[in-house]
């Protein structure tokens, strides 16, 4: 099979989680079938494998699950960013708007080593604040970002729109 159908077959629509008139995509199904999970894995290695990626700051908490043998496979070290309150040393932090309230995201202020080059990693691009916040972290970090690599952009939250200055990978887009 390929990439695609690999995705495809991976990534099931949850109605009314987490809460009703959300349709969530669930991706557990492509992390427990090893043949999508490694296809995921390598593609997004593959497309940044020339681009010389120091660190891979994966996002709470899918992001951590693909972050992580993505480093592994572009030989770079592996960086939480984390929801507030989780991470132990000291941190900066970054806020954005939710349609109801804020959400605050922190980075170990010692993670990054200015200069160095930062893939982000996540499961999906909804709404791009997420991510937004993540580039911020890493750019007041001293890094610098060599792109976003999502598995799966939902185009219709259009966060791409606030990351006109990233280079957004995702690997589909629905
Ligand atoms: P954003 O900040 O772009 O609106 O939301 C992105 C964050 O929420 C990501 O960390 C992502 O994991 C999570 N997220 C939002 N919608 C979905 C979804 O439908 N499926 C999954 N798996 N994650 C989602």
């Amino acid at each position: 099979a390929d990439l695609s159908d690999l995705i495809a077959a991976g990534i099931r629509d949850i109605p009314d989680f987490p809460k009703p008139g959300i349709t969530f995509k669930d991706i557990t199904p492509l992390l427990g079938t090893p043949e999508a999970l490694r296809a995921v894995v390598s593609a997004v290695a593959a497309y940044y494998g020339t681009d010389a990626v120091d660190a891979v700051v994966g996002l709470e908490a899918r992001g951590f699950i693909l972050g992580a043998p993505i480093a592994l496979e572009l030989d770079a070290g592996f960086v939480p960013v984390r929801k507030a309150g989780k991470l132990p040393a000291r941190t900066l932090r970054e806020s954005y708007d939710l349609e109801y309230g804020t959400a605050t995201v922190e980075l170990h202020a010692d993670a990054i080593t200015p200069g160095s080059r930062v893939l982000i990693v996540d499961d999906v691009l909804a709404t791009g604040g997420t991510a937004r916040a993540a580039v911020e972290l890493v750019r007041r970090a001293g890094g610098t970002v060599v792109g976003l690599s999502v598995l799966m952009e939902l185009a219709f939250l259009q966060g791409r729109d606030q990351l006109t200055d990233v280079d957004v990978h995702a690997l589909t887009v629905v």
